[in-house]
């Protein structure tokens, strides 16, 4: 290894649904985050690591910057605090398709921002030309210390670049995990993320955010990986609903999930889902902790 190697921590901020996970996994190449259309699909901090030869690029995915109505909410906007904190570069995403509006404390922190800010505006394939040049120069007048960049994480458009840009930005030192390293997050982690994904697409109205995934056991033998996991949701009725007519709905749900775990994990899988109720865990402090916030 050269002694110039770079390492930097790049954190995506921005407001719920805007891309900040479509456009990290366009960054590392592989599905880290789960993306839904629906806001608030991200509720950690999850880091995604990019290594070349002479370079360590520590993405961090991070929650939409909202106002916080639970105690979940709280511990979300941790996170999001946290990744202005220790950022190398801030990738400040917005979205093209509807006119971002951030809040004045958030704001500040990043035109405070004592690091680089790339200001990302993202969606351009679904914009004109026009509607564009108006966005930039919106975003050049509002947040003067930045640069700004159109995207589409979707499309790929503009992600070499960025990419480009964050070498050039970040500074000179030894990696900070080993260089065969792609995320903080434990394979545990990843198959509750994958559960929690289908119960996004698949129900509606309040069920996603009432609902948390919790992994009781994960045995990975020779040739099949064992999980038993647990859907907790906030009410009866909520778990009658999960569970659906027949148990049709879960059935649906678990078979879904365990052909992506299947995927992610390279190996059969056999998948037992439960559902149990706590009530009101997203304002229990205790059972937040105990859930990983
Ligand atoms: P997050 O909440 O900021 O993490 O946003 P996600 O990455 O979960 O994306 C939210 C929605 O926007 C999903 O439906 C994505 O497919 C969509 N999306 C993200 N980036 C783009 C883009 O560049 N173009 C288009 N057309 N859709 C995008
Ligand atoms: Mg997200």
């Amino acid at each position: 290894m050269s002694n110039k190697h770079k390492s930097g921590f790049v954190n995506i901020i921005g407001k719920p649904n805007v891309g900040k996970s479509t456009l990290m996994n366009a960054l590392v190449g592989e599905k880290l985050s789960i993306i839904t259309s629906k806001a608030q699909t991200t509720r950690h901090r999850i880091m995604g690591i990019l290594n070349g030869e002479d370079f360590q690029i520590v993405y961090s995915d991070t929650p939409g910057i909202l106002d916080p109505k639970y105690k979940l909410h709280d511990s979300m906007m941790e996170f999001v605090n946290s990744a202005f904190t220790d950022a190398d570069v801030i990738l400040f995403v917005v979205d093209i398709t509807e006119q971002t509006t951030v809040d004045e404390k958030h704001l500040k922190k990043v035109i405070d921002s004592k690091v680089p800010v790339l200001l990302l505006i993202n969606k351009v394939d679904l914009s004109s030309q026009e509607k564009l040049e108006e966005q930039v120069d919106y975003w050049k007048n509002k947040i003067k210390n930045a640069e700004v960049i159109p995207v589409s994480a979707k499309g790929k458009f503009n992600v070499k670049y960025i990419f480009d840009r964050i070498l050039d930005l970040i500074p000179e030192n030894p990696p900070y995990f080993p260089k065969d390293q792609l995320t903080d997050k434990s394979e545990r982690f990843f198959v509750a993320e994958t559960i929690r994904e289908k119960i996004l697409l698949y129900y509606q109205k309040e069920i996603p955010y009432s609902s948390q995934v919790v992994i009781d056991t994960f045995v990975d033998e020779k040739n099949i990986v064992k999980i038993r996991a647990e859907i907790i949701v906030e009410r009866e009725s909520q778990k009658a609903i999960i569970i659906g007519h027949q148990g049709k709905a879960l059935k649906k749900t678990g078979t879904e999930a365990r052909k992506a775990i299947e995927r992610f994990v390279n190996k059969k899988v056999f998948l037992e889902l439960f559902v149990k109720v706590d009530k009101d865990w997203r304002n229990n402090e205790k059972r937040l902790r105990t859930y990983g916030y």
